[in-house]
Order: structure tokens, then C-alpha cells, then sequence
């Protein structure tokens, strides 16, 4: 029988979470433990949490207060918070909810191992420092086992934006980007275990400047490089602030075959009032001519935004901009919430939009957004697109993957395996998936 102590980590909020709770699980197996997905095994449950949604810490208080009953049965059982409210709440977790053990932030979890053993001595870990270090240098390495075909490496973290409304900024701190030897170590060895598709992550991933062989590299200096690799078929990178779409991150979007035709880049308003009390210092006109030049440089790649709505001052006319605009950029797919205050924030403390009007206007603008989604989809029916497949769908013999433009896309093929990359020609559109048959070919047809 194995001693191994478990861990149980659930996940928030965004991709940049997903990798950090695998880096979290690999720095807490030198102390020991293995993963578990059922709770009620754990020797340790960590929440790796995160602050954009409202009332996040709340959230979590309540998250907290139902592991009340496993901590009874388990006096042994070890409780952390990590993460983005871990940061923004730091003691006050622990004054809230007295059984947490240990509270790390985004930019401190190299250091768990050192911090589960003062948790082990029966003393409280905190640690939400803003280190001098660089965690990436000090997390143990990443282990040789055989992995899934698509993977998240991030490449830079951190935000100098300060848009009005989020948290970031005072979360995970200033714009840091890693080094590109190590970035490009880490790629080759997640290829050597078996990914094909790595997405390069950041809070403002196309601000990246990391320090390489020859000075200083951009994000699409640093694609390049990764192109460069065998056996990475594919590469993608997430989020995106308009200001940072230079030249030649447009430019590799049409040259870098490896780099695939979906860009998310939020715009989060059409109303340059409300894009100027939100900070983020362009225009909608500017955004729609970054979003030109992109088309110009790659006609058929989809794209993604995130809109917010009702945000402090937004009218009528405002969000009239906002509709305009999606209608004139046409998204594939897009992400809308209600404007919530984040404590701590400029915009939390001007008037705010009456919520029935918020919630109206995000229905029209969902409803817009829900239909470009489908139309785009069905423009799909025929085409042939080269799917990356991930894993089992959910009927017998069903396997699923994503399209180059990220659409899901299943098919019903006894013969494909996780990992494989075909050929489909797509029959049909379902809401968020799109279905479709195996090519026998190597090139597409149409
Ligand atoms: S650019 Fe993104 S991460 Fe930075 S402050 Fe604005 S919304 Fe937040």
C-alpha cells in the first residue's frame, strides 16, 4: 500500500490558474503528494482561486465553510487557499476561517515545499510576497511522464495596464516575462512527452519581452524560435491588450505556419468615453484597425473579445457603440459579463449603471454575440479543417478535438487516437461544437 499523502486542487478562474495548480501539484509532490479529483481522499486540499468575478472572496469564505464537515472526520486534513484572492485577502483568510493552514500567492508557490513542512510542525504558512526570485527558477522540475496532446506554458505574468476595473495590477504585480532559454527548455520537454499544441500564456501576454540569445525578444521573436521545434505542430497564446498587436506579432500571424488563425483580443467597449473611463488607452477606431491589419494579414483567422457591459457612465448611445461594433468586427466566439466592482479599484467607486439596465443590454448584446457565433459556425459546413484530438467525446467511439480556430469539433472514428491530427470535413454545427467526417487525406480538398 502506497504512503503517499493526497492532494485535491480545484481550479478558478483563468488558463493562467491551470498552469499554476500543475506547477502547484508538481511542488508539493517533492513534499510528497500525489493528485487526487476526490475530496474526500485528501490529505490536502488547495484552492487555487481567482479575483476577476464578483464577490470572488466571498466565494471563497463560503468554498471554505463546507469543508467544515471533512476537517470533523479529518482533523489531519490540511487546507490552503493560493492564488489571486490568496493575494488580495493574505491573513484575513486565516482570521475568517481558522482551520486554512496555508495562504500563498500567485508569485510565492516555489516556496510550498518550505511552507508544508512549517505546516506539518503545526504552525500557519503565509506567504504572499512580491519576490526578488524568479518561482519559475525555483520550482522543482517538471516530472517526465507522458502527458496530453495540448498543453498551457507561461511565458509572462503580471499587468502595467491598470485598466479601471481590474484587479490584476495589484494581484500579480508588475509585467515580468520569463527568459526565453528556459521558456523554450519547457516547450521541448513537454513535446518530448507528448504535446503537440502549446498555448503561450500571460495576463498581458503580447507585452512579453524576455531576455534571449541577442538581446531582447517580443512575443513574436519568441514564436519563431518555438516554431522552430519538432514536433510542436501548433502554438497559440492568450491574452491579448490591443496596444501590445505590434508589427510583427501581425506579421507572424500571416508567415508562422505553426502559429494558428484564432486571436482573442478584448476590447471590453465600442464607446471611446467609456474606453477612456476604463483606461485602456486606445480607441474603438484604433482597435478596429489593429483588427484590419490582423484580417489583412491572415483573411481567415477567428476572433475572440471580451466585452463588459454597463460599466460606470456607460448610456445607451454607449452601448449602441459597443453593438456597433461587434457587428462591424464579427466574432467567432466572445466572452460578456455585467460591469461588478472589485474592491480597490478606480471604478469602484464612481456612480454605477442601474443593474435592470445592465442586465438588458448584456441580453442584447449576448443575443448578437450568440448569433455571429452560429452564423460563423455554420459558414464552417464543408470546409475541411485540421483537427488537433484531445480526448474521448461523450457518445461510444465519439473523439474530440479543436479545429486551427479553436472550434470543438467531434467526430464518430473507431481509428483516431488522443493525439492524432486528421483531416475532417464538417457536417454540422451544434451550439458550442461543431461536427464532421474523417478525411483520408493529407491536404485538404477544398
Ligand atoms: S490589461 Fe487586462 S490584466 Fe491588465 S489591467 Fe487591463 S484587463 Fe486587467
Amino acid at each position: 500500500m502506497s504512503d503517499a499523502k493526497k492532494l485535491f486542487i480545484k481550479t478558478y478562474g483563468c488558463q493562467m490558474n491551470v498552469y499554476d495548480s500543475e506547477r502547484m501539484a508538481e511542488a508539493l509532490g517533492t513534499s510528497g503528494y500525489t493528485t487526487t479529483d476526490v475530496v474526500e481522499d485528501a490529505d490536502m486540499i488547495l484552492l487555487n482561486t481567482c479575483h476577476i468575478r464578483e464577490k470572488a472572496a466571498e466565494k471563497i469564505y463560503s468554498e471554505l465553510g463546507r469543508f467544515k464537515g471533512l476537517k470533523a472526520e479529518n482533523p489531519d486534513l490540511k487546507i490552503g487557499v493560493a492564488g489571486c484572492v490568496a493575494q488580495a485577502e493574505g491573513a484575513e483568510i486565516m482570521r475568517r476561517q481558522p482551520m486554512v493552514n496555508l495562504v500563498v500567492g500567485p508569485q510565492t508557490y516555489h516556496r510550498l515545499p518550505e511552507m508544508m513542512l512549517e505546516v506539518e510542525a503545526g504552525k500557519k504558512a503565509l506567504d504572499t510576497d512580491f519576490p526578488e526570485e524568479d518561482k519559475f527558477d525555483h520550482l522543482a522540475k517538471r516530472p517526465k511522464a507522458k502527458r496530453g496532446p495540448t498543453a498551457f506554458l507561461t511565458v509572462q505574468e503580471g499587468c502595467d495596464k491598470f485598466c479601471a476595473f481590474c484587479v490584476v495590477p495589484y494581484t500579480r504585480g508588475a509585467e515580468v516575462s520569463r527568459p526565453v532559454d528556459r521558456i523554450l527548455g519547457e516547450a521541448r520537454d513537454l513535446v518530448e512527452r507528448g504535446v503537440r499544441e502549446i498555448t503561450l500564456l500571460g495576463q498581458n501576454v503580447n507585452a512579453y519581452h524576455g531576455a534571449g540569445e541577442g538581446g531582447d525578444y517580443t512575443l513574436a521573436r519568441l514564436i519563431w524560435v518555438l516554431n522552430d521545434i519538432d514536433g510542436l505542430e501548433r502554438i497559440r497564446f492568450t491574452t491579448s491588450h490591443p496596444n501590445d498587436m505590434d508589427d510583427t506579432l501581425i506579421e507572424a500571424h500571416g508567415a508562422c505556419e505553426k502559429l494558428m488563425p484564432y486571436l482573442h483580443l478584448p476590447v471590453q467597449s465600442g464607446s471611446d468615453k467609456v474606453l477612456k473611463g476604463m483606461n485602456r488607452k486606445h480607441t474603438a477606431k484604433e482597435y478596429l484597425r489593429i483588427i484590419e491589419r490582423i484580417r489583412k494579414a491572415r483573411p481567415d483567422i477567428l476572433l475572440s473579445g471580451d466585452f463588459i457591459v454597463g460599466f460606470p457612465g456607460e448610456t445607451e448611445d454607449d452601448f449602441q457603440d459597443t453593438m456597433r461594433l461587434i457587428e462591424e468586427v464579427r466574432y467567432g466566439q466572445a466572452y460578456s459579463f455585467k460591469y461588478s466592482t472589485r474592491p480597490g479599484t478606480p471604478a469602484a467607486e464612481r456612480a454605477q449603471v442601474d443593474e435592470a439596465a445592465k442586465t438588458e443590454r448584456l441580453y442584447r448584446l449576448q443575443a448578437l454575440l450568440a448569433r455571429q457565433q452560429s452564423e460563423i459556425q455554420n459558414e464552417m459546413i464543408g470546409r475541411d479543417v485540421k483537427v488537433l484530438f484531445e480526448k474521448p467525446g461523450r457518445l461510444d467511439g465519439q473523439m474530440v478535438g479543436k479545429s486551427e480556430y479553436l472550434h470543438a469539433v467531434h467526430v464518430s472514428d473507431p481509428n483516431i487516437a488522443t493525439g492524432d491530427i486528421k483531416w475532417v470535413r464538417i457536417t454540422g454545427s451544434e451550439r458550442n461544437s461543431l461536427g464532421g467526417e474523417i478525411l483520408e487525406k493529407t491536404a485538404p480538398v477544398s
